[in-house]
């Protein structure tokens, strides 16, 4: 096969051809602003209104609840900062968990500096939070919980309608991470009782620099981007028309097929784990069966390095991310991998493979078959593995 293998979807999709189509008008004939009084710039107002309706319709809210953003990371900082400083006279704790995306962990990190107290709850071994220790954890100052609906690494879909019933009775906000459920999940906000919802373009075959929040209406929430009325006034800066229109596309798209993308994905998901689970001292990270991302796939394996499987896939032609932090030039290993209790040499060993709509069955057999002798090669050179073998000698 000499093909790039992309196994890679949580990190980022290509835009479907469909969705490309409906942006390119965009960039060339209708381009004016949609604050300004012409005919075309009523065809760009149009243009984003509608994509603000087709976000609403599939998280079952209202279209003036919706607001573009310039991505996930935008959104997640909107949420929290929003309602950390327009809450700060109620109080000054906020909820979250050991296992969010940096663009939550490190804005509640940088609320701790301000003066915030942040409870960052545990998980288990298959990455869920204890329910019980978020009802425990709220308290008179408790402004808002914020937990992902799915995780990036491990895909452990959280229970965000028991969440949500929790904060709500307990008259705390909640903002939930959609992004990687976005596409593959039912998600209804009113029933789910979903304060803030962040989604991103580009992880469900939309445009890259492109998100959305979803905001309860009535919610207090102080602005993040200061400048012109754009938003309703809530997020200034003239509108990313192209990128709205995308994500309005790729969200309709995603929600028409969806039982059938996931049925497809979970198959092809299932067939690379059990595979994967045959090569020995190999281990599944996260849960199994439908409370994991469809697409998802995250196995350690022992006495090796996820960076040194990654080049050698990357030289198969099959493109992976490990459990390290490597985006961030650190080989910090994986901080969500640390909290389902993996030790450090263990969660460097992790590699992560995660489908989407071109995957084939013909290219599933082929990571396995190309993988079994990359991860014995590579423990055959291990120092760990010869410690190991030598021990189980004696
Ligand atoms: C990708 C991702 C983000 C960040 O989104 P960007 O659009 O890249 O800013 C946030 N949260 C999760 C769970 C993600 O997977």
């Amino acid at each position: 096969m000499n093909k790039t293998v992309y196994m890679d979807y949580s990190a980022t999709t290509y835009v479907k051809p469909e969705v490309l189509e409906e942006m390119m008008p965009f960039f060339t004939e209708s381009f004016g602003n949609p604050s300004s009084f012409y005919a075309i710039s009523r065809d760009t107002k149009r243009a984003v209104d509608k994509a603000r309706d087709r976000i609403a319709k599939v998280l079952n809210a209202d279209s003036a609840e919706v607001y573009f953003t310039g991505g996930g990371s935008e959104a997640d900082n909107w949420a929290i900062k929003g309602v950390a400083f327009a809450h700060r006279n109620k109080g000054n704790h906020i909820i979250t968990t050991k296992i969010e995306h940096h663009a939550v962990l490190h804005t509640c990190e940088w609320l701790e500096k301000l003066g915030y107290e942040i409870t960052y709850l545990d998980v288990n071994e298959e990455g869920f939070i204890n329910t019980d220790e978020l009802k425990d954890a709220i308290k008179d100052t408790t402004i808002l919980v914020s937990v992902m609906f799915a995780n990036n690494e491990i895909g452990t879909i959280q229970p965000i309608k028991e969440i949500g019933e929790i904060c709500r009775e307990k008259k705390v906000l909640f903002h939930t991470d959609a992004v990687q459920a976005i596409g593959n999940q039912v998600i209804d906000v009113k029933d789910m009782k979903i304060d803030l919802l962040s989604l991103a373009g580009h992880k469900f075959y939309g445009p890259k620099g492109v998100g959305a929040l979803y905001i309860r209406k009535g919610i207090k929430i102080e602005n993040l981007i200061h400048g012109g009325g754009q938003e309703r006034g809530r997020r200034a800066g003239t509108e990313n028309i192209a990128g709205a229109v995308g994500l309005g596309k790729a969200i309709e798209l995603a929600y028409e097929n969806l039982e059938e993308h996931n049925k497809k994905l979970v198959a092809l998901r299932d067939k690379l784990i059990d595979g994967l689970l045959k090569i020995p001292y190999t281990k599944l990270n996260g849960p199994k069966g439908d409370k994991r991302l469809p697409g998802n796939v995250n196995v350690g394996f022992e006495f090796i390095e996820g960076e040194s499987i990654l080049l050698s896939l990357d030289f198969e032609g099959v493109c992976a991310s490990s459990g390290s932090a490597c985006t961030s030039g650190s080989l910090d290993p994986s901080h969500v991998l640390l909290s389902i209790g993996l030790p450090h040499e263990k969660a460097h060993g992790s590699l992560r493979l995660s489908l989407g709509d071109n995957n084939t069955e013909e290219e599933v057999d082929y990571v396995l078959e190309v993988l079994p002798p990359i991860i014995e090669r590579l423990r055959n050179m291990s120092p760990l593995w010869e410690d190991f073998l030598k021990k189980g000698e004696k």
